[in-house]
């Protein structure tokens, strides 16, 4: 996946962005990095497909909230980590391993480790889905949008991330490279549940076929089957 933005960093103005800035705002060097300079690249580029992914899904919906006449506030800010603990939300703590949108803050924390295993495994679509899902639960808030079982959420978060990323494809802000499909369907599989999770468990998200299926419901025929209002 490849951004066609030349000047979008600089639209992320308020946002703390990069794997070089730990979330207090003290810096953090990349170990490692300077005897092994190809990781240093890889690294370089995870944190600017993490970048993009954000620019891109702030454009993407700014642009559907003006569609709609109303003013569109991007999520407050994207916050990595390396503990579990490190970052809370509200009163908790947010587990390794992870990525998650914290409503009570408004901000979405990752993983960078995790992140960063995940982008050299399957590929650099699965940053762009993995921080359109965590968007897209920032937007289902401001979209003040209700469910009964969490799985509801989930999926149509996996929805609206197709949406995002194939409306940006088509807005010429991302290019599709080759291989990115299937990154897509392995990232997909990859976060799948259990098949043995029953669907209304609370931490239910869907099994890899029924959030394969969202995703791409939504990236083929766009965010009007993704029910957001
Ligand atoms: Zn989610």
């Amino acid at each position: 996946m490849v951004a066609a933005l030349v000047a979008g960093a600089l639209l992320i103005s308020g946002c703390a962005i990069g794997t070089g800035a730990a979330p207090d705002g003290g810096t953090e060097t990349t170990t490692g990095a300077a005897d092994n300079p190809g990781r240093a690249a890889t690294e370089d580029e995870f944190a600017q497909d993490i970048e993009s992914a954000v620019v891109v899904a702030e454009r993407y919906w700014n642009d559907v909230f003006r569609q709609d006449g109303l003013a569109f506030e991007p999520v407050r800010k994207i916050v990595p980590y390396r503990e579990g603990g490190e970052v809370t939300c509200g009163q908790d703590p947010i587990p390794a391993q992870n990525a998650v949108y914290c409503a009570a803050g408004d901000f979405i924390a990752y993983d960078i480790d995790w992140a960063f295993a995940a982008f050299e495994q399957v590929g650099d679509a699965f940053v762009y889905y993995l921080l359109g899902h965590e968007y897209a639960h920032g937007v289902q808030v401001r979209f003040g949008l209700r469910y009964e079982y969490t799985i509801e959420q989930e999926l149509q978060a996996d929805c609206m991330a197709g949406a995002y990323l194939n409306g940006s494809i088509q807005a010429g802000r991302l290019q599709v490279e080759d291989g990115d499909m299937e990154e897509l369907q392995t990232g997909l599989l990859a976060v799948g549940d259990d098949p043995s999770q029953p669907w209304f468990a609370p931490n239910a998200h869907g099994t890899a076929q029924q959030r394969t299926d969202s995703f791409f419901n939504g990236y083929d025929r766009g965010l009007a089957v993704c029910d957001v209002g």
